[in-house]
């Protein structure tokens, strides 16, 4: 079960720097070329830790199995982003 991120990221990037898997994609380049909206975790590499979620100033960050249900559509959003 991994992690996901949510529209209410701000692209802070301070999940980023608590990831020690590196599941967090860097997507700053993106985020300048207007490309992206937010942030992602790669679900193969999440080792569900937590620590991105706890370090989350926007609370944009939650496990898979206690997303609301209204941010249900975001586990897919974050997996595809890596496919
Ligand atoms: S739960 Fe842990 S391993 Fe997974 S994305 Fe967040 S910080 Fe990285």
């Amino acid at each position: 079960m991994a992690y996901v991120i949510t529209d209410a990221c701000i692209k802070d990037f301070l999940c980023v720097a608590e990831c020690s898997t590196a599941a967090i994609a860097r997507m700053e380049s993106d985020a300048a070329a207007g490309t992206v909206s937010q942030v992602y975790i790669n679900p193969d590499e999440c080792i569900d830790c937590g620590n991105c979620a706890a370090i989350c100033e926007q609370n944009a960050i939650f496990s898979a199995d206690e997303l609301p249900a209204d941010k249900a559509h975001f586990a897919e959003k974050n997996k595809a982003y890596f496919l």
